[in-house]
């Protein structure tokens, strides 16, 4: 239903709350965050920490830790279409190495057949959604770069989706793709959001990107660039959004 996103500098954890709490409006039963930092000295991965909750933001808030730090995090409040309310399945949804975290808006209509593939292959779910299907898919890629991983993910899905995804192995980006439901960017100074409605953004930036059908990006806390599923940039000049506060 909702979607946040930030990456920078600031403590992410605080953003993503305010973010969620911003998309209350649009009606949710779910909500849940994951946030990373820097890699550990020496390391090239870093740690994704996941919350979720049933029920309310404030719930969400409830069980995130004291000490909760990180610069880069995607968040999701959700309407369940396929699969109970729960803490389960609410999003983000994570593989069970814990290498790839992604929250979805919308309907993925191949994914039972997806499932069954998968679930033959040894894969194993640990909810009852659709958009598991997807952390899986690109969980499982061989191919070198997150945006293939994701690129080779939506080629594979039928339907609708907004979708942010976070790799453990690249901890400095996060990848978005939207088709039929809406993924709008943020472009801040050295910090960048992303968002399904532009509610969540407009108490931090004015200057936005707003994804077509068929489009992804890439978000770095000094860079972005937009491109189609098949792999060509296109264009994406930020406009200013007007908003009455
Ligand atoms: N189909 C997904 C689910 O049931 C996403 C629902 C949404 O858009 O919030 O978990």
């Amino acid at each position: 239903c909702g979607i946040v996103g930030y990456i920078g500098k600031r403590d992410v954890a605080p953003l993503l709350l305010e973010g969620l709490q911003r998309l209350e409006y649009r009606g949710y039963d779910s909500a849940g965050l994951v946030i990373t930092g820097k890699p550990a000295a020496g390391k090239t991965s870093a740690t994704l920490k996941m919350v979720k909750a049933k029920g309310r933001v404030r719930d969400l808030e409830a069980r995130v830790p004291k000490r909760f730090a990180g610069t880069t995090g995607i968040a999701h409040t959700r309407w369940a279409t396929h699969g109970a309310p729960s803490d389960e399945n609410a999003h983000p949804h994570m593989d069970p190495e814990g290498k790839v975290a992604i929250v979805h808006n919308g309907i993925i209509d191949n994914a039972d057949e997806l499932r069954t593939k998968l679930v033959s292959d040894g894969v194993v779910f640990l909810s009852e959604t659709d958009t598991e299907v997807v952390t899986h898919l690109i969980a499982r890629s061989q191919a070198p770069t997150l945006e293939e991983k994701v690129r080779q993910a939506v080629r594979t899905i039928e339907g609708t989706y907004g979708i942010a995804v976070m790799h453990a192995d690249f901890p400095d980006r996060i990848v978005v793709a939207r088709n039929g439901s809406p993924v709008v960017l943020g472009i801040g100074e050295k910090e960048m959001f992303v968002a399904s409605d532009v509610a969540a953004l407009v108490s931090h930036t004015r200057q936005v990107v707003t994804l077509d059908d068929g489009e992804m990006a890439t978000l770095k806390a000094d860079d972005f660039r937009t491109y189609t599923t098949e792999g060509s940039r296109t264009s994406a000049t930020p406009t200013t959004v007007e908003w009455e506060a």
